[in-house]
């Protein structure tokens, strides 16, 4: 089930989905330990974005932290039909 929308495009590398992630499921806020993996590309312009095997897919909390459009969650409705 698609739970948000990932633009990859989008995204700046600001890194707010990670510590939302980690803060929540971890209590600290670290990066590393996010379920959202937010990496540069080989040629290092671009930001290449994967979850782990522990993201709760149902969350979307990092979706509602992404101010970029990169991660854009959606709604119920939409997501049971994508
Ligand atoms: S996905 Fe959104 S919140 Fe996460 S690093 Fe990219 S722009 Fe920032
Ligand atoms: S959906 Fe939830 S668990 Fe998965 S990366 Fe986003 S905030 Fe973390």
């Amino acid at each position: 089930m698609t739970v948000m929308r990932v633009t990859p495009e989008n995204c700046t590398g600001c890194l707010q989905c990670q510590m939302v992630c980690s803060l929540t499921y971890h209590g600290r806020v670290n990066p590393e330990e996010a379920h959202i993996l937010i990496e540069r590309d080989a040629a290092g312009y671009r930001f290449l974005v994967g979850f782990t095997a522990e993201c709760r897919k149902g969350c979307r909390l990092c979706a509602n932290h992404c101010s970029y459009g990169c991660l854009v969650p959606l709604h119920k409705e939409v997501a049971a039909n994508g």
